[in-house]
């Protein structure tokens, strides 16, 4: 179909996009209902400048409906007007001519077609004309020179927090929601490029906080604040606009690429998260795992996890395309762990069209089985805190290695022991938010409030275990270090005021009648010692504790002749174990997470397994056995359960891209049954059969010949 067709074919159909519009958003909103949910399966198509006239909208349209997509986002304005706009310094495209409307065209045929539409804006940059006319749009260096634009010289970055946004932008997003029957408007890069020195940031943040701000020292006392009102101020401007949009568009939302702040997500009706794809060292569960974090602060509202299909690489080839099997796994692990899928492709004109089979192969494959992918909620017993305040203000510029290493450590050990887990926002540590658990993992949370701190014993109090490792309470909420841990009664240690930030050659002693018979100690009955942590906090006990890991000092490692144990034996413990009721606690001084992912040895990952299942102290929701490395989620749905299986064996499974799948099996599937439920049938949703399966005691187990990429076992209730 030419253009003009196109266009034809759009005008005849409006009397149906005017039924359908007036039945959508406003008939949900009246409804009560989330007019985000209904969308399962998501696409996204930037626009770049000379796509008008260029590009095929029907193609585009084509590839929706095939994909199955129930909604897509479309470029409309923000740095390029890609329809005629009023707005100034609104700068239409340049290769939009007279009576053209790229944006309102392809969103009203997708609306004909029954998809929800949201428009894309990106505020972050403007041209010359409008620095000239409105300097104080425009970001400023420490220098206290105005920006220009790092990747494009014509161009100047824009202040997120000043008039630009709030007024100007605000302009835009009402103007877009005025005219078209969009759903929402989604914005990109809308809150700032780095820090800004402006003479409105300057002015608000001295009337907010009393304070200048914080120059580039992690330590300027005034950066705390800052982080803090800048997330404040960033949270007024999306009610700037989500009141603008929904003033002119009852039930159109304005949606943040990106929350100022995780714990702020819970604002939004729906979110698409931005991790489009590997890059460097990566492991493909890293999409589940920002669902999983997003997740804790949504809850069941709809949640859509972006991927690209290109290189995410510093270098930025945007118009590139990844391997087939890189582009599914790291889309599967996200599906695996509860996001509805959300490819993003820039620029209409295609130059490599290798990924259009790969994402409508896995899309239809989602369509298919939709049913058993509307998720009611996760089966996992064990959920893992995560901590921004931990990251702000105790990681600090040294985040990744302070912070980041310890969680994906933690991580890492739980897929490769495959215990579904979930995560849990230390904003949230009260009532049902982490009751539904039994068991909470606090990889190094240094920095809690006393609160927090409270949340957690009256957690245990209530009957749930904790898993604690290294520095976790050791400082309050604003990074302050405290005198002794926040959580020392509940760990049962205090702080012996010293922290061992390197040790060489040091062992972890395994107490010889502990390994024969402490389910801590299972699997290493071999090993009367292994390799120790690399730091480690001196803690004092509080009470009587078993001993069954005890510390090996350091020792030379050179010259060899000196290489030889001083001291063979230790009673100083390097783990705590306590009982109180039901609950267990387990705390490691050593950053025995963070080595384990430094050093990724066999010995700690199997301790950290061991420990997860010991202080859970019940029965797992699911057990996979079999070789092989898999991230395995389980969930309930309306009537069935599912147990995703997402095969990570791979050469390339720590960096990408993947180049091929290696099947795995067989695999041996164990689900525990809700309590008086019965499985009416099961079924393998990738290999389409209906294994036999075996039903004994409260749980159904199955035998999966071979998984290729994914599988899920699916249980009929
Ligand atoms: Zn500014």
């Amino acid at each position: 179909m030419g253009r003009r067709e196109f266009l034809e074919a759009a005008a005849t159909a409006a009397g149906a996009a005017a039924l359908f519009s007036a039945r959508s958003a406003s008939a949900d909103v009246a409804a009560g209902a989330n007019p985000f949910d209904r969308a399962m399966r998501w696409g996204q198509l930037a626009f770049v400048e000379n796509d008008p006239g260029r590009y095929d909208p029907q193609f585009w349209l084509d590839y929706f409906v095939r994909t199955h997509c129930d909604a897509v986002t479309l470029s409309a304005g923000g740095v390029v007007a890609f329809y005629p706009t009023k707005v100034p310094f609104h700068r239409p495209s340049a290769w939009m001519k007279e009576g053209m409307d790229p944006f309102g065209e392809l969103a009203s045929a997708c609306r004909q077609r029954g998809l929800l539409v949201l428009a894309r804006v990106d505020p972050h940059a403007v041209y010359d004309d409008a620095r000239a006319a409105h300097p104080d749009w425009i970001a400023v260096d420490d220098k206290g020179q105005p920006r220009r634009h790092w990747a494009n010289p014509d161009m100047w970055v824009t202040c997120a927090l000043g008039p630009r946004n709030f007024e100007n932008v605000t302009e835009i997003v009402r103007e877009i929601a005025t005219l078209y029957d969009v759903q929402g408007i989604f914005a990109n890069r809308w809150a700032g490029s780095g820090m800004c020195y402006c003479e409105n940031c300057r002015a608000l943040f001295k009337a907010a906080a009393g304070k200048e701000l914080p120059g580039p020292s992690p330590d300027d006392p005034a950066r705390r604040d800052h982080i803090l009102w800048r997330r404040q101020r960033l949270r007024d401007l999306w009610d700037v606009w989500d009141a603008a949009i929904s003033s002119v568009r009852p039930g159109a939302r304005f949606i943040p690429n990106g929350p100022p702040g995780l714990d702020s997500a819970a604002h939004a009706p729906f979110l698409a998260v931005d991790h489009q794809a590997r890059r460097g060292l990566t492991v493909p569960w890293d999409f589940g795992r920002s669902a999983k974090q997003y997740r804790a602060v949504m809850g069941d509202k709809p949640l859509a996890g972006l991927f690209s299909v290109g290189v995410e690489e510093p270098y930025r080839w945007k118009d590139s395309v990844q391997s087939g099997p890189e582009i599914r796994l790291w889309a599967l692990d996200g599906i695996a762990n509860g996001f509805r899928p959300w490819f993003t492709k820039f620029s209409g004109v295609l130059y490599d069209h290798r990924w259009l089979a790969t994402v409508e192969d896995l899309y239809s494959w989602h369509h298919k089985n939709e049913r058993y992918l509307r998720n009611q909620a996760p089966l996992a017993r064990v959920a893992v805190v995560y901590s921004e305040q931990t990251r702000d203000f105790y990681g600090k510029d040294a985040a990744e290695a302070r912070v980041d290493d310890h969680l994906k450590g933690m991580y890492h050990a739980l897929v490769e022991a495959r215990v579904p887990f979930e995560m849990v926002n230390d904003t949230r540590l009260d009532g049902a938010d982490v009751d539904r658990y039994k068991l909470l993992v606090l990889p190094n949370l240094a920095a809690l409030s006393d609160a927090q701190c409270r949340s957690l014993a009256t957690y245990v109090d209530r009957g749930g275990s904790l898993l604690a490792t290294f520095e976790t309470s050791l400082y309050d909420e604003a990074g302050a270090p405290r005198k002794d841990f926040g959580l020392r009664d509940v760990l049962g240690v205090s702080f012996d005021g010293q922290v061992d930030r390197r040790m060489q050659n040091s062992y972890l002693a395994l107490d010889a009648e502990a390994r024969r018979t402490h389910p801590l100690l299972r699997g290493l009955q071999d090993a009367p010692r292994i390799i120790n942590s690399v730091q480690r906090v001196r803690v004092r006990p509080r009470g009587e504790f078993p001993s069954p890991v005890t510390l090996i000092p350091s020792y030379p490692d050179l010259p060899m002749e000196h290489v030889f144990p001083r001291v063979e034996k230790t009673a100083e413990r390097q783990v705590y174990l306590r009982e109180q009721g039901t609950s267990r606690i387990v705390y490691f001084p050593g950053d025995l997470d963070r080595t384990f992912w430094e050093v990724l040895a066999p010995d700690h990952g199997r301790l950290l397994a061991n420990a997860v299942q010991w202080a859970a102290n019940e029965a797992p929701p699911v057990t996979v056995t079999g070789p092989g490395l898999f991230d395995v989620t389980a969930w309930r749905q309306k009537d069935s359960l599912t147990v995703h299986l997402v095969n990570l064996t791979n050469a390339m499974a720590m960096k990408g891209p993947v180049r091929e799948f290696v099947a795995v099996g067989p695999m041996t599937v164990t689900v525990r049954l809700p309590a008086g439920a019965r499985a009416r049938g099961v079924r393998l949703l990738v290999a389409e059969t209906q294994p036999k399966a075996e039903e004994t005691g409260g749980a159904v187990t199955v035998v999966v010949p071979a998984v290729r990429d994914h599988e899920v076992v699916a249980v009929d209730l």
